[in-house]
């Protein structure tokens, strides 16, 4: 038995003398549905613990809330709804669903957590590029990173990695955001280098990997000093890729890997990662081989003269509390110099939304779900709502939308590079009149317009 005097079992007094609180406070926000027990689990809200009042039949009484969606998706079964929980319909729908199948999270219902309310502050995130690094004149970026032979993108996030700009916990929590800094493979704190080289798992990753040196990776204290000579690894014939093109893969595919596991709860394995990583060079080799014309060489000189061309998406949502219906609207608009030219518009309904806050996140997610596999790579989404962009940007958790947050998250790493930033409503005026407009349609139907405008 512990001894009763020392500071851990003071701790632990105080966590059993809140454990009570604790489990009355405690909800489910619904993810896949899979851990949540229909009739046990506390799932119907997120403001106060509130389960079905029973009693289920025999046959509903082991149901999970995975059940009450339809299959492979992350749709609600209305059917299913209505058989089991009918009166509880209109609750259950209001429900916004993850449509990356986060998992099942357990939350603090006591408090909306991060709630942001100040409404002038001027939000631009994206990445703080720091500059003023003293070896940064002696490092060839081109050589080192602009002409390595991989996708622009994974070259983008090699050019992040020494610029020190990859939001791992540390670099958020220097910041001053409130994060957990730590690795969550570990209990590390999570470094650039220790997410890419020094962690169990990363090591497992580079073990793998088919170099014809052995690489002491745990070595490594600082990266620009060391890339070179990581570059210049050979790989083994069999892999299929020349030597220089593997390495970054590598890098990008722990960083996604990572991310999954973060943002989804997905564990993707050490082998797995590997392969990924060797795949995607492949491709990448055998593509630019066959495709001369390939566009990459023009990419790269724009990113080395800092041209990229960003694509603004604004979004913005018009809600009714006595129906609980939405209009969300956005328009696209291309920025060139200081010029923008609107390429599209788009607007859609929405039945069975709770609040303001979530049909904004809503916009966002359609907008930025609607061009995750066309051809743009540098995208700025832009919302007048500060509360969305301050939760986007910290990773907080409100539990409203947390969903949103996390598919909106997921979603914005299939771009080369993705910013969330505020804009004055005034600056929104396009994308607010198409959430009214589509929130006034008459008929009940989803309503999805595309005007193009010609340039
Ligand atoms: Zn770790």
């Amino acid at each position: 038995m512990a001894g009763t005097s020392s500071s851990i079992s003071h701790g632990w007094r105080s966590i059993l003398a809140g454990r009570e609180l604790l489990m009355k406070n405690l909800g489910w926000i619904v993810g896949d549905g899979q851990c949540i027990n229909v009739w046990d689990d506390p799932w119907l809200s997120l403001s106060k613990q509130e389960r079905p009042m029973g009693p289920p039949t025999e046959a509903s009484a082991t149901l999970s809330v995975s059940d009450l969606l339809l299959p492979g998706t992350s749709e609600w079964d209305v059917e299913s709804i209505r058989l089991v929980l009918p009166e509880y319909e209109t609750k259950i729908r209001s429900i916004t669903l993850s449509i990356t199948r986060t998992p099942d999270k357990l939350v603090w219902l006591g408090t909306k957590d991060g709630i942001y309310t100040a409404k002038s502050e001027y939000y631009a995130v994206s990445v703080e590029l720091e500059n003023g690094n003293p070896q940064d004149a002696d490092f060839d970026w081109k050589k080192n990173v602009w002409n390595l032979d991989c996708a622009p993108k994974v070259k983008h996030f090699a050019w992040k990695l020494l610029k020190r700009a990859i939001p791992v916990g540390e670099r958020l929590q220097e910041r001053h955001l409130d994060v957990d800094p730590k690795c969550k493979r570990c209990e590390h704190n999570e470094s650039i280098l220790h997410l890419l080289f020094h962690c169990q798992y990363a090591q497992e990753v580079w073990q793998l990997a088919p170099f014809t040196t052995e690489m002491e990776y745990r070595g490594i204290i600082d990266l620009m000093s060391s890339w070179p000579s990581i570059c210049a690894q050979k790989c083994l014939p069999p892999s299929g890729v020349t030597s220089g093109a593997l390495f970054p893969w590598i890098l990008w595919s722990i960083w996604k890997s990572r991310n999954r596991f973060v943002f989804e709860g997905v564990f993707i394995s050490p082998k797995e990662t590997l392969s990924t990583a060797i795949k995607l060079a492949r491709e990448w080799c055998s593509d630019s081989k066959a495709d001369p014309t390939r566009p990459s060489a023009r990419i790269n000189k724009q990113m080395a003269q800092g041209e990229t061309s960003v694509t603004a998406v604004r979004s913005d949502a018009a809600w009714m509390a006595s129906s609980n219906l939405a209009g969300l609207g956005w328009t696209i608009l291309s920025e060139s110099g200081h010029e923008y030219k609107k390429r599209a518009e788009y607007k859609k309904r929405a039945e069975f939304i709770p609040s303001p806050l979530v049909a904004e996140g809503l916009a966002m997610r359609e907008a930025i779900q609607s061009y995750r596999r066309s051809d743009l790579q540098d995208i700025r989404l832009e919302s007048d709502s500060a509360q969305l962009i301050q939760c986007v940007n910290s990773r907080t958790v409100v539990t409203e939308f947390h969903n949103i947050v996390s598919d909106i998250l997921a979603f914005a790493s299939d771009f080369r590079s993705v910013s969330f930033l505020w804009i004055p409503r005034e600056k929104n005026m396009a994308a607010d009149s198409l959430a009214k407009m589509a929130l006034n349609a008459l008929d009940n139907v989803l309503v999805v317009d595309a005007i193009n405008v010609p340039n």
